[in-house]
């Protein structure tokens, strides 16, 4: 896909040092994208600055919980074109998410980074983002999320995955007059830090299904849920 005036789209993926993040930064810079690629240590991110030697991929530092890092993100790509802003920075909230044992700081911790952090971002590349012919805010969010699924447990994530779905929802309604597209996703159950080695797919199987998804976003797909197989899922 190539933006305004036919120069290949740039893709900003945060949390993009390792699992499902790594995973797109790849999927994108293979399919000719530009990639701004976020993370918290670029210096230390060793795989991701293995890809940026091919040169599609551009590492900048961003902290998504730290309100000072975003501005300083979004000041590094004042005057740029973003066409698709991709929140994946995420964490769990702890071990501790039990009626027994309840980790207080770590749940607020995880409604920073999963659900205030991409509205945010969003809205600091919102300038970027209008430049766009075509742009897209996808938010990983998760089935854990989801309302209609009954499940015990994960307090702090599910809480904090339900919560940025509602905010993502409601920011496709007011950025609809700009022809912004935005949806919350859930990528499957990968195999990754976070999804552990028993998961059902690979970061790469779910990277291939979020873009193909992702090029296929119109404004009809917008505040709705997706899966990374493309299939509508619901709240
Ligand atoms: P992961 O392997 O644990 O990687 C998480 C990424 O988020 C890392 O790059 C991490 O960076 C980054 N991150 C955490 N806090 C950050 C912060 N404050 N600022 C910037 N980056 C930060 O997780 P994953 O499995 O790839 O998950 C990616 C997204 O998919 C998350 O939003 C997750 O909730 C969602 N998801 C995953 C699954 C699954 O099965 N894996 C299922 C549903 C949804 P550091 O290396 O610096 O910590």
């Amino acid at each position: 896909m190539t933006a305004r005036g036919g120069a290949a789209e740039t893709v900003v993926i945060t949390g993009a040092n390792r699992g499902i993040g790594l995973a797109l930064a790849a999927r994108f810079a293979r399919a000719g994208r530009r990639v701004i690629a976020a993370c918290r240590e670029p210096a230390a991110a060793g795989a991701l600055r293995a890809l940026a030697g091919d040169g599609a991929v551009r590492l900048e530092p961003l902290d998504v919980r730290d309100a000072d890092s975003v501005a300083r993100f979004s000041a590094a790509l004042a005057g740029e074109t973003v066409d698709v802003l991709i929140n994946n920075a995420g964490i769990t909230g702890g071990e501790r998410q039990s009626l027994a044992d309840m980790d207080y700081a770590a749940w607020l911790h995880a409604l920073e980074v999963n659900t205030l952090a991409p509205f945010r971002l969003a809205v600091a590349l919102l300038p970027s983002l209008r430049r766009a012919a075509r742009p897209r805010i996808v938010t990983l969010s998760s089935q854990m999320g989801s309302l209609q699924r009954r499940s015990a447990g994960s307090y702090a994530y599910r809480s904090s995955k339900a919560a940025v779905n509602k905010l993502m929802q409601t920011l496709a309604v007011e950025l609809e007059a700009d022809g912004i597209v935005v949806c919350p996703v859930h990528p499957g159950w990968v195999r990754t830090d976070m999804g552990g080695a028993a998961a059902e797919i690979s970061v790469g199987a779910s990277a291939d299904g979020l873009f193909a998804l992702i090029e296929a976003l119109t404004p009809e797909h917008s505040g709705r849920f997706w899966t990374w197989e493309g299939k509508e899922h619901p709240w």
